[in-house]
């Protein structure tokens, strides 16, 4: 369906505030981190309305964020951004963690793949988040791809095709 991409994602990442924000009395929630995050948001002030399926594209955030949370220190920051380019929307999730060796990236889409397999297990988790999210943002005309550096952190891109509607036209940036 046409989704309001820019309230979908505040709306996602509004759920993660709160996850963080409450008492901790939430314990029957799995996706409840054990470590604290603040999360920023550098968003477009026009609506950008895009074909997508919400519960799908819900999912392919969720886990950006969880692994984004999972794979970083106690403490750190989550730059969400949402911006346009001509024929594309643009979203990413960056973060200050572990960040990705560089012979790990082109594996990191793939099923099972993990980086560090003790860690990993540990961490919990099946490895199959970021190659169900490449199926999802592919079969929507997309791309998913990450720019990484150890140590450093990592930010995962998404871009989807994006047609502007009239009303986008109204306000321009
Ligand atoms: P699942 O998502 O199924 O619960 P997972 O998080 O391990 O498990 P993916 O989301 O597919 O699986 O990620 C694959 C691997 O890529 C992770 O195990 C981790 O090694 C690495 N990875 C993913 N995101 C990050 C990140 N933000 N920072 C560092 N490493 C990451
Ligand atoms: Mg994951």
């Amino acid at each position: 369906e046409l989704v309001n991409i820019k309230e979908l994602f505040n709306y996602i990442l509004d759920r993660f505030d709160m996850i963080i924000n409450s008492d901790g009395t939430t314990e029957a929630n799995p996706n409840k981190p054990d470590k604290d995050y603040r999360i920023e948001r550098h968003f477009t002030k026009s609506d950008l309305w895009v074909e997508v399926d919400t519960d799908r594209f819900t999912q392919v955030i969720d886990n950006l964020m969880n692994n984004a949370i999972k794979y970083s220190p106690d403490g750190g920051v989550i730059v969400c951004s949402l911006y346009k380019t001509k024929n594309n929307v643009i979203l990413s999730v960056r973060d200050q963690g572990l960040g990705i060796p560089r012979s790990s990236i082109p594996h990191i889409f793939d099923r099972f793949y993990r980086v560090d397999k003790a860690r990993s297990r540990a961490q919990g988790g099946t490895g199959l988040g970021l190659a169900i999210s490449k199926e999802v943002i592919q079969a929507l005309g997309g791309r998913i791809w990450v720019e990484s550096t150890e140590n450093r952190g990592s930010t995962f891109y998404i871009s989807l095709p994006y047609e502007p509607i009239e009303e986008d036209l109204w306000d321009e940036d």
